[in-house]
């Protein structure tokens, strides 16, 4: 599928109280699209879409400014603080259907932009979702490198599927938009969920910086919220955990049985104890089994609920093409 050779890029920058960044940052966003657009990459019609996710501070007031002074400049502002991912999302769907491209990106300058250009060839080269990944870790401390290596095996182990290294910097085409606005969940991992669309994708990697000014708002607090969320939303592997364990326990309960009944019968027991072992045992068994199984179909419930697309369909034949006159 060909790609428009001047695509209109929108790039949707969340912001959560950062009066002290925008200004540095803002600038930044403008000379990328101003300097892809006179390289004939872009379109003139390109925006920095800024999404102010209910922020306390002057950060809408600044967006405000922005946007009178330069038409490159828009932007929307959230009733409420709904957090990063929710921030991306909107403006995401703000962009869907004014533009061919978009590059999500945090607004602090710790994504280097200039990784921009690089997406920009992947985009033309037909890829539809292109993601932007951490380059090497080198300047990381080892306890820093060790928790994300980590992060990202737990998360694997638990079927959450993420590209390794990557944040929310990345870009998306319409096509790949169009295709994500149908999974329908507001319980949001983005990086989990748009592998999820498909498409042919490719990932860059790019030099994470420290901010240009203000503090993260993600403390590790947050970060286990996001990966507990990660897992919870795409997986139901912790539950078949729970069934695999009930049938272990199930297992181990009736050799427990057997060899209370064989203890009975050689007489090497207390009269009462091997009828208590055998209950005790039944039970545990029994009971840890049935609750894998009834979790089993609350996970499927939980899917469900869900309502993802099931299937995304990528390209048709010609003879397709067109829909058959009624
Ligand atoms: N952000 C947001 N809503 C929030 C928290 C953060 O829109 O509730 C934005 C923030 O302005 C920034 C991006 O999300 O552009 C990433 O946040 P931050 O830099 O604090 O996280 P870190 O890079 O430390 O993980
Ligand atoms: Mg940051």
């Amino acid at each position: 599928m060909l790609h428009p050779a001047q695509p209109i890029l929108y790039i949707v920058v969340p912001c959560y109280n950062e009066e002290e960044v925008l200004p540095t940052t803002s600038g930044m966003f403008l000379e990328k699209i101003l300097s892809l657009a006179s390289q004939g990459r872009i379109s003139d019609k390109s925006r920095v879409l800024f999404v102010d996710d209910g922020s306390q501070d002057m950060t809408w007031n600044i967006i405000c400014s922005l946007a009178r002074q330069d038409p490159h400049f828009a932007g929307i502002s959230q009733s409420r603080n709904r957090g990063h991912q929710n921030a991306v999302l909107a403006g995401l769907m703000e962009a869907m259907d004014r533009c061919d491209i978009t590059i999500s990106i945090d607004c602090d300058g710790q994504d280097d932009i200039n990784a921009m250009d690089r997406m920009l060839d992947a985009y033309a080269d037909g890829c539809e979702i292109v993601y932007g990944v951490r380059a090497a870790r080198d300047t990381d401390t080892f306890f820093k490198r060790f928790t994300a290596e980590s992060y990202y095996k737990l998360l694997n182990l638990m079927g959450a599927e993420v590209v390794y290294n990557h944040a929310d910097y990345r870009l998306m085409s319409n096509r790949a938009l169009h295709a994500f606005a149908e999974f329908g969940e507001s319980n949001l991992y983005l990086r989990g969920l748009v592998p999820l669309v498909g498409f042919k994708s490719t990932s860059v990697a790019y030099d994470r910086r420290e901010r240009v000014a203000g503090k993260s708002h993600y403390p590790l607090r947050r970060m286990l919220g996001l990966a507990f969320d990660g897992i919870t939303s795409l997986s139901v592997r912790p539950i078949r955990i729970i069934t695999v364990t009930g049938l272990l326990i199930s297992l181990v309960s009736f050799i427990g049985i057997i060899w209370a009944l064989i203890s009975a019968f050689t007489g090497s027991t207390v009269p009462g104890w091997a009828s208590t072992a055998c209950i005790i045992c039944f039970m545990g068994g029994i009971q840890s089994m049935f609750l894998g199984v009834i979790g089993e179909y609350i996970g499927k419930i939980y899917m469900e609920t869900k309502g993802r697309p099931r299937y995304i369909i990528a390209e048709k034949t010609d003879n397709l093409a067109e829909k058959p006159e009624a």
